[in-house]
């Protein structure tokens, strides 16, 4: 059987990204494990939502672990780090931030997890984190330098954004990027502004400029076919109540936020991708 550990940042990265492919190789008998960096502790919720909940990581973790049996998850794993906000939030630099803690320190807690884990293919954030969380930045380094003390490899990053191996002393699971296609991205951003939306000063807390975004070009080597699976995903996505995008009501600004429900799109850093290759339709070189 065949081992998909997921190294993402916060309780809901799981469901609201790869959510659709985590819940198709599960359904095919592939053990999908998470590794989770934070419990999501700073993250803004409404104040009804925390009902029952001593506080917001107790809340998260409950809506984590209701995603987690729609996805039909093998393991749900931490970090334990706490998390960040985007980039200036007052608390970023914080003891005990995932923000805060030494790359080496992060990158050998994941290092234990896969040698533990012995995953056959890794998904973790490309080199932006998605949309520039410094917590998924952090993270994305972290796991590249996991490969370099686990495999000896030494990574060069291409100017198209695509990953090439310099040198490695062992091989080494599949490496995957989860990314937003930037396609769709470019087409909303032009859009927005008709609908009077800012497109600058996006999400929950206004903190996120998409047209930066998309200009942050990762090259798509492998898209997955979801569309079977995409009820379990917004099922998924669904039990992250508190994280939901306020603007439910805007068809456009749902429509960004969960990407598209067809297809996930993910870039191949290991093994590194060859110019030419054909776009790949799954994780395992299936
Ligand atoms: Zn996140």
């Amino acid at each position: 059987m065949a081992t998909l550990l997921v190294i993402l940042a916060h309780p809901d990265d799981e469901s609201f990204g790869p959510g659709g492919t985590l819940a198709k190789y599960a359904h095919h008998g592939v053990a999908v494990h998470y590794l989770c960096g934070t419990r999501g502790e700073s993250g803004t919720v409404d104040a009804e939502r925390l009902n029952g909940y001593a506080d917001v990581a107790e809340l998260r973790m409950a809506e984590l672990a209701c995603a987690a049996k729609e996805l039909r998850l093998a393991g749900v794993h931490f970090l334990g780090y706490r998390d960040s906000g985007m980039a200036g939030a007052p608390h970023n630099g914080m003891e005990g931030t995932l923000h805060a803690a030494p790359l080496d320190e992060v990158a050998g807690r994941i290092a234990s997890f896969i040698e533990r884990l012995r995953p056959d293919a890794i998904i973790t954030h490309d080199q932006y984190g998605g949309y520039g969380h410094p917590d998924h930045v952090k993270l994305h380094q972290a796991t590249m330098r996991a490969y370099e003390l686990l495999y000896g490899i030494e990574w060069k990053l291409q100017p198209d954004g695509l990953w090439s191996v310099v040198k490695q002393n062992a091989p080494a699971p599949r490496l995957y990027f989860t990314i937003i296609p930037k396609r769709l991205l470019k087409l909303g951003v032009r859009v927005m502004p008709l609908l009077r939306q800012d497109p600058r000063r996006f999400g929950r807390n206004k903190d996120i400029d998409l047209v930066q975004i998309a200009s942050w070009d990762v090259p798509v080597t492998t898209r997955i076919d979801t569309r079977r699976y995409a009820r379990i995903k917004q099922a998924a996505s669904d039990c992250h109540a508190s994280q939901q995008p306020p603007a439910r009501g805007s068809r456009i600004v749902r429509f960004l936020f969960r990407r598209n429900s067809s297809f996930e799109y993910f870039a191949r850093a290991y093994p590194p991708y060859r110019r030419g290759e054909k776009l790949e339709t799954g994780l395992f070189g299936d």
